[in-house]
């Protein structure tokens, strides 16, 4: 199908009802509150009834967000997230193409309502009735955005939706560090300009505001906890349930971490371990052309993109290294000549 026959249908799915939710991934990050945001902003001007549904909490930095304190916690309020699922016509997805990634949420609280997707991650399952999904955009959120200006909504953009779409975009693209080389990318970003919304206040607002513990864990977690492999053009962090303790560890404080060992010369794989309850959850990110989401899918049950990927393991923080150490030996070649 067509992409304009694509958008005439999510019109008219729009136009025909008036129940929504709107369902982000689990752990959702700038780019999937940032979208999910901006289509509930966007419904409500048009006199929809919206809400955004989050699987589990999201980092303090995107509580700014516009419509923010309107965001249900399925797993802090599940009763009234339920009943708000059970009540809509239509759930629009964001940033996500597995239903795995909603974990909490069974498939058949779903059954019957029109299912939009909008999503630029590969491998999309296919569960939606309408999806928009293309790998090559930086964010969703650009998705989103190019979706908005291309139909009869462009005139309802205003800052608070270029707010939440600007987000999505810098916080995908490490502030346009990677994934963010297309042209097409600065045409969405120049409508959303276009509104009067300040980009700095905005990336003010996501970056500076680390607690002074946090600031403290980052020093912790480069001066004691940075593994370097450069044999293997790799490094990596570890955080223990004990450190987090310590430093008054809150949601969120270890956003970003993962991006900073790539800024030792030659490193193209940071990878970065966080102890959880039950599991240890794995941040992979890669430049060029090494396949981080490729490692994270065949061996620790996740997926991502190409640069960004993430995963879990149900060994001990130990066993999980050495596990990680292993395949590390599998990959030298491709980690040693890997190019931008
Ligand atoms: P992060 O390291 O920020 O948690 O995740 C980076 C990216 O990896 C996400 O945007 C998402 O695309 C992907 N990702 C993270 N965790 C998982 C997971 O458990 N499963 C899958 N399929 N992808 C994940
Ligand atoms: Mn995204």
């Amino acid at each position: 199908m067509e992409i304009k026959d694509i958008y005439n249908q999510i019109i008219k799915t729009i136009d025909d009802n008036k129940t929504f939710v709107i369902i982000p991934h689990h752990n959702p990050d700038g780019d999937a509150m940032g979208s999910a945001l901006a289509f509930k902003v966007l419904l409500d001007k048009l006199g929809k009834h919206a809400t955004v549904v989050t699987p589990n909490d999201y980092p303090e930095f995107l509580h700014w967000l516009p419509k923010n304190d309107s965001v249900v916690v399925w797993f802090k309020n599940k009763y009234k997230a339920k009943a708000i699922i059970e009540a809509a016509d239509v759930a629009i997805f964001v940033d996500f193409a597995q239903l795995s990634r909603i974990e909490e949420f069974n498939d058949k609280i779903f059954e019957g309502k029109t299912k939009i997707l909008f999503d630029h991650h590969p491998d999309t399952e296919d569960f939606p009735d309408l999806k928009i999904t293309d790998t090559r955009v930086s964010s969703t959120s650009e998705l989103v955005g190019r979706f908005f200006m291309e139909t009869k909504f462009s005139s309802l953009i205003d800052k608070d939706i270029a707010s939440c779409l600007l987000t999505g975009i810098i916080t995908d693209t490490g502030s346009f560090n990677h994934n963010s080389s297309r042209t097409e990318t600065y045409e969405v970003l120049s409508v959303l300009l276009k509104t009067g919304v300040n980009k700095d206040v905005i990336y003010d607002k996501i970056y500076n505001n680390f607690s002074f513990d946090r600031m403290r864990l980052l020093g912790l977690m480069l001066n004691e906890k940075l593994n370097y492999l450069p044999d293997f053009s790799t490094a990596f962090i570890c955080l223990t349930q004990k450190e987090m303790e310590e430093y008054k560890f809150q949601h969120g404080d270890s956003e970003g971490f993962v991006n900073v060992p790539l800024g030792i010369k030659g490193i193209v794989f940071s990878v970065f371990f966080m102890e959880k309850k039950d599991r240890i959850k794995i941040s992979f990110r890669s430049t060029g052309s090494f396949p981080a989401n490729e490692i994270a899918r065949k061996y620790f049950n996740g997926g991502g993109h190409k640069n960004a990927a993430g995963g879990f393991c149900k060994l001990s923080m130990d066993d999980t290294i050495k596990k990680f150490k292993e395949i590390l030996t599998e990959y030298k070649a491709i980690l040693n000549t890997s190019t931008i």
